[in-house]
């Protein structure tokens, strides 16, 4: 994948490399400011690592469509209920209040990544089960005329 770079904000994050192992897609394109992509990856690399005990292990994975582009975040932490998971999108939301407070944040990330990604034109969806796991989603458009 290949940012449209609009701007010359230097990465907050150099590790951060993308590349789908098929060549026939080497020409997708994802218009969005870097910045903005890493922010959002770092949120949820950062949640992975924060709400994860034993298993401190994040798996990225990316696929297309004709139409976009998925990025899949997933760690083996304490995972989150259906009914929290309705809500974790939302400002200021934190699943256990005590236990959320130890470990610092304001509930703050999610909604920050969300906004940004809808900015987009993309969504994010989250697949979870309590004590296995999470997975969040992303999706976004790619802008390319030649898909
Ligand atoms: P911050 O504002 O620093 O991001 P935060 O982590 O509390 O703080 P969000 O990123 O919005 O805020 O997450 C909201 C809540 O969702 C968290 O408090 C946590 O309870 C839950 N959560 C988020 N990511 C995960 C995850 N990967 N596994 C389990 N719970 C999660």
């Amino acid at each position: 994948v290949v940012y449209q770079v609009y701007n010359n904000f230097s990465l907050i994050h150099p590790d951060f490399k993308f590349s789908l192992e098929d060549d026939i897609h080497k020409s997708t394109i994802i218009s969005m400011y870097r910045n903005h992509l890493e922010q959002v990856l770092i949120i949820l690399s950062d949640n992975a690592f924060k709400y994860s005990q034993e298993r401190k292990e994040i798996h990225f994975a990316m696929s297309r469509t004709s139409r976009e582009v998925q990025i899949a975040v997933q760690d083996f932490g304490e995972g989150i209920s259906q009914e929290d998971a309705n809500h974790v999108f939302d400002r200021f939301y934190r699943v256990d209040k005590a236990r959320s407070r130890e470990k610092g944040g304001n509930g703050l990330g999610l909604s920050i990544a969300q906004k940004l990604i809808e900015g987009y034109g993309g969504s994010i969806s989250l697949e979870s089960s309590l004590g296995h796991g999470s997975i969040f989603r992303i999706t976004l458009p790619i802008t390319n005329t030649d898909k």
